[in-house]
């Protein structure tokens, strides 16, 4: 279970992190979560140190099984922890969950197919008891940041598989979270919508300052979105590496093809086989 390679370092070289100074928004110490089960406990998360602050994107990367829905569930406050300790924004994740500071974004859209596009992003609002005519401000505001004004009175069948994942953006977005997670967001499109979705969600990124916590299997996802990328390992999950990025934090298209970007990940696929022979 404690194994010696529990490595924390940073491996940015030249420019200082952007947000050294910023607040604290997650941080995690010793943070273990065992499922209990009659034949044998599930041991999904081992041991995590992790501080996320202010304005970062984080992804978490790391094989299937290995505690990543885990770690956004527990800092959703969807997951008790079985040892050790995790505040978001200097609460605990139920006190956070009850001050409603954040949004969820699933692999799959959850939206409700029998309410229109509009009608599903003002829900949670109106479940925060916003007034009718604000939630609707504010959904057809979202809906308009990913793209999708004029598609307020479509349902969401009658939308590509892209356009419901910017649907579930715009959702989440609407409730202002302090962080913004999503888990595989766009793991079932193809790459094209994929990359675009990421370009999108880059941009809603550094306008709008949140913090997110990203989950991807893709290692070019990850290095083109975060500006931290933590590396985990195969069961039970542990953090193997984490990566501050060392790219601007604009992210253009041509930079997939930088050198920068292809040391980056190469140091990611490095991490993750480390983290697997380890086993
Ligand atoms: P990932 O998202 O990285 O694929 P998960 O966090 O979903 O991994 O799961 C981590 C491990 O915990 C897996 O082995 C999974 O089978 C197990 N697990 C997840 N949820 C439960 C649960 N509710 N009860 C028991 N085991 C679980
Ligand atoms: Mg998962």
């Amino acid at each position: 279970m404690n194994q010696p390679f529990r490595v924390l370092t940073s491996e940015s070289t030249s420019e200082p992190e952007p947000n050294q100074l910023s607040r604290p928004v997650v941080h995690a110490k010793q943070l273990n979560v065992i499922y209990p089960a009659a034949d044998q406990p599930v041991h999904a998360l081992s041991d995590i140190d992790l501080l996320i602050r202010q304005g970062e994107f984080v992804s978490l990367i790391g094989p299937s099984g290995c505690g990543k829905t885990t770690l956004l569930r527990v800092i959703a406050d969807l997951e008790p922890i079985t040892s050790g300790d995790v505040l978001v924004n200097d609460m605990t994740p139920s006190e956070a969950r009850q001050a409603r500071a954040y949004g969820y974004v699933f692999q799959a859209a959850t939206l409700l197919m029998w309410r229109t596009v509009l009608e599903n992003v003002m829900l949670p609002l109106t479940i925060q008891r916003k007034p009718t005519q604000e939630a609707h401000r504010i959904a057809k505001e979202q809906l308009a940041k990913v793209g999708l004004s004029g598609f307020e009175d479509k349902y969401p069948w009658q939308l590509s598989g892209g356009m419901q994942q910017r649907v579930s953006i715009a959702r989440a977005l609407g409730i202002e979270p302090k962080i913004l997670m999503m888990d595989e967001p766009f793991g079932a499109l193809d790459e094209i919508t994929r990359n675009n979705l990421n370009q999108q969600l880059q941009d809603l990124w550094r306008e709008q300052q949140r913090t997110v916590v990203f989950v991807t299997h893709s290692i070019s996802e990850a290095v083109y979105l975060s500006t931290k990328i933590v590396v985990m390992s195969p069961r039970p999950g542990r953090i193997v590496k984490i990566i501050d990025s060392p790219l601007p934090r604009e992210r253009t298209a041509d930079l997939r093809d930088s050198e920068a970007f292809i040391q980056l990940a190469q140091q990611v696929r490095d991490a993750l086989s480390e983290g697997h022979h380890e086993h």
